[in-house]
């Protein structure tokens, strides 16, 4: 057996290899041209953020800030965390370049890595990345309803099928409390048939219980009283609002009434996608999250979250967003088998033989890259054979040799991989054919 290298990836955190860098390209893509078509603009924030940020925005006792999040201690005594999210960062950059004052609302969307210290398992990883839109400053529920159609529209785009939405309302600072006691004291009487975790969330969030995919809890979650029975009008009339629109876009969702989302800050609206990785049954056991008896995968998920910005700013800012796993997107894209056409390769192959037709060569490839006309070689073979043969795996329409005849005479051959034809250009002039060639096509 091979030697484990002394030096690994840390746990749970993955290099993106070549072949992987596709898909995220293709993810980046998508993202990007529809963020244009809904007029979001792209956002960046550090890697690192004051770790109060989150133990107030996204809440204390949430597992992300009680267990996930990496706290490092500067030189100087502060803590910053590895963000775990990109909600919390996004309203402290609003808040803090004052972006209140801009035309509203305000789109903003990002595509980067975040950081959860997570049991590693398939799917679940330290280290992965997240595509997410927030809309800043617009409590109308129509947003709401958008934000959901488009992740629906970028899963969509990349082909992935059989998407469900999953949403609910969890009401806001005038209905919640009630409700919490409510269910509080449903699950009092029940607290020993919790499971572990759900004895520890039952005291600090009972929300959270709703939330918990063990078996045990299970029963006593289908009995327990529904948050949609006890939404003030206000949250009452918002969501139905934004189930009508739902209908208009005919986007196929369900109410989940046990949907929480886990985070402090989020208000009303939360919905959660995912897709089913099984149409076939042949990938059951990745790691996927089982929903309702279908293998499926969470694909993204997020909620209106009027209430974050005042925790940690002290100012209301009405917002809604959300965030999708990339790592778990090209999962379900593979489970179906999904593949894109191979992006435009090379146009032209630079073959060469001799040390002149070499030197030469190097040039002729940097005017070609001044006229954007992609070419591909490979400069450090010598054997003609070989070259020819990469040409042909590239699928190349014209591949031009340049021979040490040819140097000394200052033409170059032009081969047409299709019709097989040859002919002999001057070298000043070879730029000029190929453009016309190409335009031809
Ligand atoms: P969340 O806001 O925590 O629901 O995260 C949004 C989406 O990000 C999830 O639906 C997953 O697709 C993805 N995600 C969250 N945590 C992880 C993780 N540890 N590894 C990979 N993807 C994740």
């Amino acid at each position: 057996m091979a030697k484990k290298l002394r030096f690994q990836s840390p746990t749970g955190m993955h290099d993106i290899l070549p072949e992987e860098q596709y898909y995220f390209q293709r993810i980046n893509k998508v993202s990007e041209h529809i963020a244009g078509f809904y007029d979001f603009k792209k956002i960046d924030t550090p890697i690192l953020e004051d770790a109060e940020l989150f133990s107030r925005g996204v809440g204390l006792s949430t597992d992300i800030v009680q267990k996930q999040m990496y706290v490092l201690k500067t030189r100087g005594g502060d803590f910053l965390a590895l963000r775990p999210e990109c909600t919390a960062p996004i309203v402290r950059s609003f808040l803090q370049h004052g972006m209140f004052n801009l035309p509203q609302p305000v789109k903003l969307w990002y595509f980067g890595p975040f950081f959860r210290a997570e049991h590693p398992q398939a799917g679940r990883y330290r280290q992965f990345w997240q595509v997410g839109f927030e809309i800043l400053e617009e409590k109308s529920s129509v947003v709401d309803a958008q934000m959901i159609q488009i992740f629906y529209n970028i899963l969509q785009e990349l082909r992935l099928k059989n998407l469900i939405v999953e949403v609910n309302s969890i009401g806001d600072s005038q209905c919640r409390p009630y409700y919490k006691k409510l269910l509080t004291s449903y699950l009092k009487v029940r607290e020993s048939a919790l499971c572990l975790d759900c004895k520890r969330r039952f005291r600090k969030n009972p929300l959270r219980v709703l939330d918990c995919k063990d078996e045990k809890c299970q029963q006593i979650k289908s009995q327990a009283p529904q948050i949609l029975d006890h939404l003030c009008d206000e949250c009452n009339h918002h969501f139905k609002e934004v189930l009508e629109f739902l209908d208009e876009l005919e986007l196929p969702y369900r109410l989940n009434s046990h949907l929480v989302r886990g985070l402090d800050y989020y208000t009303k609206t939360v919905f959660e996608i995912f897709s089913d990785v099984n149409p076939d049954k042949k990938n059951a056991a990745n790691g996927s999250q089982v929903n309702e008896g279908m293998t499926s995968l969470a694909m993204g998920g997020g909620g209106r979250y009027d209430a974050l910005a005042k925790l940690i700013g002290g100012r209301d800012v009405a917002a809604v967003g959300g965030a999708m796993g990339v790592e778990r997107i090209i999962q379900a894209m593979k489970a179906r088998r999904i593949k894109f056409a191979e992006e435009a390769s090379a146009q032209i192959f630079i073959a060469q033989l001799g040390n002149l037709a070499k030197r030469k060569s190097l040039k002729i490839l940097e005017e070609f890259r001044k006229e954007k006309i992609t070419a591909a070689e490979t400069f450090g073979k010598d054997s003609l054979k070989f070259q020819l043969n990469k040409a042909n795996k590239l699928g190349v329409r014209y591949v031009l040799i340049l021979g040490q005849k040819e140097a000394l005479e200052k033409t170059i051959l032009i081969k047409d991989m299709i019709s097989g034809k040859q002919d002999t250009v001057k070298l000043d002039k070879i730029v000029d054919e190929i453009k016309k060639r190409l335009k031809r096509r």
